[in-house]
């Protein structure tokens, strides 16, 4: 059976992410990682759909029990990706999506560097502060520190192997299926193929 590959999605808070995830579910199987987190769920939110919500102390004992493939603090809550469900999926021939903020993409970079890292980008700086407030998901203090953050986030870009700008999700999906089925055209994954099938 054919590994599956690891996609790391990045990019700032109301960048659009899991719109486009939604999306891209429609035209390509994938699995997608569910993280753990410690922040408060959104309304709407469901426990093991959206996210894992943890107490700190269960997270802090996710960590210390190694269950976690990369973690990190974002904007006053930790963030972490299930090792095991990842693993499972891959062995399983399936591809994996990661949706995650740009210290833990570093670090699934250095566990497993073959991961193909995708920075997604809003089209200018000030439809990402109009996204993130008219999400009206976060309290003023909170857009605040998610768009600093967001600031440093951007000096990360540049280190990722590809960057989508989220002019409109349409053009955004399209850019990350032909992403998604171009790193299956790679050699390493294709020699095998055609030197079975050239015998
Ligand atoms: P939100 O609170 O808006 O759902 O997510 C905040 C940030 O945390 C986003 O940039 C998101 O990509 C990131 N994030 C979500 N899950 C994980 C995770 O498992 N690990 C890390 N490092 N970041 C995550």
């Amino acid at each position: 059976m054919k590994r599956g590959k690891l996609f790391v999605l990045s990019g700032p808070s109301g960048v659009g992410k899991s719109t486009i995830l939604k999306d891209l579910a429609q035209r390509q199987e994938f699995y997608f990682s569910v993280s753990a987190t410690t922040r408060d769920p959104r309304p709407g939110e469901e426990n093991g759909v959206h996210y894992h919500f943890h107490t700190a102390e269960e997270f802090q004992k996710l960590i210390e029990e190694n269950a976690l493939l990369e973690w990190a603090e974002y904007v006053g809550n930790y963030y972490g990706t299930p090792a095991k469900y990842v693993d499972e999926a891959m062995e399983s021939g399936r591809n994996v999506i990661l949706d995650i903020e740009v210290q833990g993409a570093g670090q699934v970079k250095e566990s497993r560097p073959e991961a193909v890292r995708i920075f997604i980008a809003p089209p200018s700086w000030e439809e990402l502060e109009r996204r993130l407030t008219e999400r009206g998901t976060d309290t003023a203090e909170k857009i605040e520190k998610r768009l600093a953050r967001a600031k440093e986030e951007f000096e990360s870009a540049k280190n990722y192997d590809y960057i989508v700008v989220n002019t409109t999700v349409k053009a955004a999906v399209c850019e990350l299926e032909a992403i998604m089925i171009a790193e299956h055209c790679r050699p390493a994954e294709r020699i095998a193929m055609i030197e079975n099938t050239m015998k």
